[in-house]
């Protein structure tokens, strides 16, 4: 057992900032909410330099837990990128095992928290594909949510399971950056239900006011229709409008504005400090990734 690890284990626990979770009647850990999980602006440039939009790439986000005010906060303090071994690392991240190993018993020796993360790609070979592959990407996938699930750390109070994140920048040629913060028995398995109906009105509000489209009442309406797509609407619009839709994601990070107030799993930035609050976890939302955490270990 790494020197100390355990006495720190049990020093969060008996400060309530880590807490028991039984699925099955078998004991699992996981991080108390409500917690603020804050990102320092020079980690977030870094994430922003590092990303790559056609392949996937991961690691840890090492994080450092204090109080502050009475309010329970993790700090990134390194970024640690691992290799992708996956054959596929256009649409896979799969860490090299031997490494990510060292990282971990890195994080946990300093007294500090392994998070660990992988970017999606949004490559595509126009603007407006490249928005809907931004739209299509912030979002964890299956084969994301099962693997949450299995990489718990074991301790002698039992496996403790941390929140992943999921980082997306919008597209080769911007400036702006996605993090979402999923599983770790504290916050859903993703962000449908956050997600869609906040960024979507985000988004096209954002891109049309920007644009000042919202003169015209037939992309107004477009706009305004709930629960239409974006690949709808982007369809819709007219070729002198597409351009400008083109020229308007790259005036997306303004969009990390229009989240202030709620950054709740997920939130964006365009190179500044970055805030999620994950609330006291509760009902539904756990009862998923508790079926996948006792279908590896139950
Ligand atoms: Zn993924």
């Amino acid at each position: 057992m790494r020197k100390g690890f355990s006495e720190w284990i049990d020093t969060l626990i008996r400060t309530g900032i880590i807490e028991r979770y039984d699925i099955s009647e078998k004991a699992y850990l996981r991080v108390s909410g409500p917690v603020r999980f804050v990102i320092p602006g020079d980690k977030i440039r870094e994430l922003m330099r590092q990303y790559e939009s056609q392949t996937e790439k991961g690691g840890f986000l090492v994080a450092k837990h204090c109080t502050k005010n009475g309010q329970s906060v993790l700090t990134v303090t390194e970024v640690v990128f691992i290799e992708n071994i996956s054959p596929n690392p256009q649409d896979s991240y799969q860490f090299h095992m031997q490494h990510a190993k060292v990282a971990v018993e890195n994080a946990f020796s300093s007294q500090q928290f392994p998070v660990i993360f992988h970017t999606h790609p949004t490559k595509a070979n126009s603007f407006l594909q490249e928005i809907k592959e931004y739209s299509d990407q912030i979002n964890t996938s299956e084969p994301d949510q099962v693997a949450a699930a299995s990489n718990p750390y074991l301790t002698r109070h039992g496996r403790l399971l941390l929140p992943e994140a999921l980082i997306v920048c919008p597209g080769s040629a911007m400036n702006g950056i996605f993090v979402g913060l999923y599983g770790g028995l504290i916050a859903p398995l993703d962000f449908k239900k956050q997600k869609h109906k906040l960024l979507y009105n985000s988004l096209l509000n954002t891109t049309l006011k920007t644009l000042s489209f919202i003169n015209n009442p037939k992309d107004a309406a477009i706009a305004s229709g709930i629960g239409l797509s974006l690949a709808t609407f982007l369809k819709q619009l007219s070729p002198v409008n597409k351009r400008r839709v083109g020229e308007g994601i790259q005036l997306l990070p303004l969009l990390s504005y229009a989240y202030e107030g709620d950054p709740k799993y997920f939130a964006m930035s365009a190179g500044k400090k970055l805030t999620i609050d994950l609330p006291k976890p509760g009902g539904k939302d756990l009862d998923k990734q508790a079926f996948f955490i006792d279908n590896n270990f139950g």
